[in-house]
């Protein structure tokens, strides 16, 4: 799919692996991502993992994967968990001028949340047609109540997202 909405010099395709072809110097951080979904899974939650990074610096600033069946919590969604730990490692509830990468098209809930924090682009991998309130459901940012949208660019590394959370719940079916 592809849910591109915004210009600039974001990746139409990735394979997640690195470097982007169409973007010089523009680097993924999809595979980060991808292994904290992994680690979820790991821990028998839904394999969806985030990473929020700095792209002055390329640094990441936080990154984290679901965690609502061990936190008993249905707001410890990967999204979530992440923008508290950047807000929290920057003292700021704000995080504009940073991304966040996200294996899964974002809920209204963690959409809510990205708006809230001002994150300046949203880049997921697979998308949510079940869940997702960005480009499916709710579609959060396009709604007039939006204070913020970010840039939001989707079908990163999308296969490969799309295959854990496949995996996950053949696996889960099968138990
Ligand atoms: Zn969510």
């Amino acid at each position: 799919m592809s849910g591109r909405r915004a210009g600039g010099p974001g990746p139409a395709t990735d394979t997640g692996t690195g470097v982007d072809s169409g973007a010089p110097g523009f680097v993924s951080h999809m595979p980060a991502a991808l292994e904290e979904a992994r680690a979820a899974a790991a821990r028998h939650e839904t394999p969806v993992g985030a990473v929020i990074v700095d792209p002055a610096t390329g640094a990441p600033v936080a990154r984290a994967g679901n965690r609502t069946r061990e936190r008993a919590d249905p707001t410890a969604h990967a999204e979530i968990l992440a923008i508290r730990e950047a807000c929290a490692a920057l003292g700021s509830e704000r995080l504009p001028g940073l991304d966040l990468w996200v294996t899964l098209e974002p809920c209204a809930m963690c959409a809510g949340a990205i708006a809230a924090a001002r994150i300046r682009r949203v880049y997921y991998g697979a998308g949510d047609p079940k869940s997702g309130g960005v480009d499916n459901g709710a579609r959060v940012f396009a709604h007039p109540q939006a204070h913020h949208a970010p840039e939001v660019y989707s079908g990163i590394a999308e296969a490969e997202c799309a295959a854990l959370l496949r995996a996950f719940f053949a696996a889960r079916r099968r138990a």
